[in-house]
């Protein structure tokens, strides 16, 4: 259930530091989402934007820095957060990873109604109807009873989408969604994660598809070197970058 106004943010991160040994892979990152906005995190490889996603729905613990979900109380990461504050906010957002992490003995319907059936203890009647909507909306309801290893990658990658859909979370994150598909797959998941973003869903992505990114973004946050260096419109971002770093990179990538 919604706390907050629709004007005010759904997640704001501020001051995340996350350290691997001696390798400072975040150095006081500063996020917002709104609700139904969808952020964009470009940058290259090992700047920390897997790091942050994953910090956001506390699949890593940050060293310090906070964050808040929906006008919930604010999570502060320097005193230890406990296991139940990291939970709930894990509770909030779901994300959809690089590979997409099947259940490769379960088939594709069973996979997508785990989430909802076993952890969240939801009725399985109803999981399964939703589950089945959402196969149909992706274009893959003749697939429910297939296993993941009968589906293409971008099949599968579809598939990991919808379980992420039917936790019904408040945030969607995406860790490279297309990064480990043949190109001629990407297209397809892209067209569903646009759609999603149109429907208003929110949403931050990690990708290295600049024109997904100017598209569908509503703000881009460009990270170098565990920090974010430029942010904006991706009108900033992409046509007027105002850094070194950041025109680097688009020069390198485009
Ligand atoms: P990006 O997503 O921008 O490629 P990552 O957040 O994945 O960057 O990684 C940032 C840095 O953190 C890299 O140097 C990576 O090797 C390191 N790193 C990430 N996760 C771990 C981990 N669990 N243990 C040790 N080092 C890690």
């Amino acid at each position: 259930m919604s706390r907050t106004s629709p004007a005010e943010p759904l997640l704001t991160a501020r001051g995340l530091r996350k350290s691997f040994g001696s390798n400072e892979v975040l150095r006081g990152i500063d996020l917002t989402l709104h609700r139904g906005e969808v952020v964009v995190l470009i940058g290259p490889s090992g700047s920390g934007k897997t790091t942050v996603l994953r910090s956001l729905n506390g699949l890593e613990t940050p060293d310090a820095g906070r964050i808040s979900v929906d006008g919930g109380p604010e999570i502060d990461f320097a005193t230890r957060p406990s296991p139940k504050e990291r939970f709930a906010l894990r509770d909030r957002s779901a994300m959809v990873f690089q590979h997409h992490n099947l259940f490769p003995h379960f088939t594709v319907l069973e996979n997508v109604i785990e989430g909802p059936w076993r952890v969240q203890g939801r009725p399985k009647e109803e999981v399964v109807v939703e589950a089945r909507a959402l196969l149909e909306r992706v274009g893959l309801s003749d697939k429910a009873d297939a296993r993941p290893h009968q589906l293409s990658g971008g099949q599968q990658q579809r598939v990991g989408i919808v379980r992420a859909l039917a936790l019904k979370p408040d945030l969607l994150l995406f860790d490279e969604p297309t990064s480990a598909l043949d190109p001629e797959l990407v297209g397809d998941v892209l067209v569903v994660i646009k759609e999603l973003a149109d429907e208003g869903w929110t949403m931050a992505v990690v990708t290295h598809e600049l024109s997904f990114a100017r598209e569908a973004a509503d703000h881009v946050l460009f990270m170098d070197g565990g920090v974010v260096v430029e942010q904006g419109t991706p009108e900033q971002v992409f046509t007027a970058p105002q850094h070194e770093r950041t025109q680097r990179f688009l020069t390198r990538i485009l």
